[in-house]
């Protein structure tokens, strides 16, 4: 997909060509990986000429705590990073789906490691379509360890924590595989280098709970309830071994940018018949009319860009 770069982002305060936001090459966020971020969607309805970005407080709030683990200060109000997000996306015009990164970088200049100031926030926000092969993807059981809380807590979206994931992706696509999957480094199921994982195991929708080397994911949250709302269906939060996945039925991958991947084998034991299951189907289609705003009892979770604004829904 070609990619398409915004005419603005907004970059310490102001919104700034793209072209012009630039930091220092010897800044402590580029020597040390100081920075934490968060990536959320936004989604065009062409009916409404409206665009609603998806669980923008649940983001923020994520994005606050992530500061707290790793001593990153910055702002922290999540009115303000949406207020921040909706004016953005404004100034662009952008009617279409969106992918929106939002980072708070410590950007002191030629800054030691031990530095925590001055910090910066960026937010950009850039036209994005499907992000992962959207019919399916052959995974492999990655070699290299999942980052755990006691070295590098998953818990926190810091830039530097992809460092294993990316080890991981550039691995499995060497050996022919699309993605990986990581275990914790006692050998349980964790999640893939950017998404949460889900299987269905006898009929039951199972996914590794928030305490096994997992980032703790909005749209895994947003599964569990529309699984439950929509399709009656309890999702049984618990540690899961490598050796279940070769005999699952159905397994997926979700996250803001994922939305609900099929995984359609594993270190090429198919899953299931090979094809995408039902419960995958039914909760991707549910995942996604949510965004969009079609379903009613999901528009709390969206925040409307150009009709009422940030602050009202
Ligand atoms: N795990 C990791 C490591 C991720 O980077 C992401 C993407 N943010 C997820 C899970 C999914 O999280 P979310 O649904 O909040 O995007």
């Amino acid at each position: 997909m070609e990619k398409r770069y915004p005419k603005f982002l907004l970059f310490r305060g102001e919104l700034v060509p793209y072209g012009e936001a630039r930091i220092h090459v010897l800044s402590t966020a580029v020597k040390f990986a100081t920075t934490v971020f968060e990536g959320l969607r936004g989604y065009w309805n062409e009916d409404r000429q409206e665009l609603y970005c998806f669980r923008l407080t649940e983001h923020f709030r994520r994005l606050s705590e992530s500061m707290e683990i790793v001593r990153i200060p910055g702002p922290n109000e999540a009115s303000w990073y949406i207020e921040q997000v909706v004016r953005i996306i404004r100034a662009n015009e952008f009617r279409e789906d969106l992918h929106i990164r939002v980072q708070v970088f410590i950007d002191a200049d030629d800054g030691g490691l031990s530095s925590t100031e001055p910090t910066s926030v960026c937010i950009a926000a850039m036209p994005m379509g499907r992000y992962l092969k959207h019919d399916g993807v052959d995974v492999a059981v990655s070699s290299w360890a999942r980052i755990w809380d006691r070295s590098t807590p998953p818990r926190a979206k810091a830039v530097a924590n992809y460092h294993n994931s990316r080890l991981a992706v550039v691995q499995a696509r060497i050996d022919g595989y699309d993605d990986a999957i990581l275990l914790t480094p006692d050998g349980r199921v964790a999640e893939g280098p950017g998404y949460n994982l889900f299987l269905v195991r006898r009929g039951q929708l199972i996914t590794p709970p928030v305490t096994e080397g997992v980032l703790e994911g909005i749209t895994r949250d947003s599964l569990i309830r529309l699984a439950h709302d929509m399709l009656g269906i309890d999702v049984v939060e618990r540690p899961v071994d490598r050796s279940e996945l070769y005999v699952a039925e159905e397994m997926f991958f979700c996250g803001s940018a994922a939305e609900v991947t099929p995984i359609l084998s594993v270190d090429r034991h198919k899953v299931g018949t090979g094809g995408v299951g039902d419960i995958t189907n039914r909760l991707k289609v549910a995942y996604l009319a949510a965004a969009r705003g079609l379903v009613p009892g999901c528009v709390g979770w969206l925040t409307p860009v150009y009709v009422t604004g940030a602050d009202g829904i």
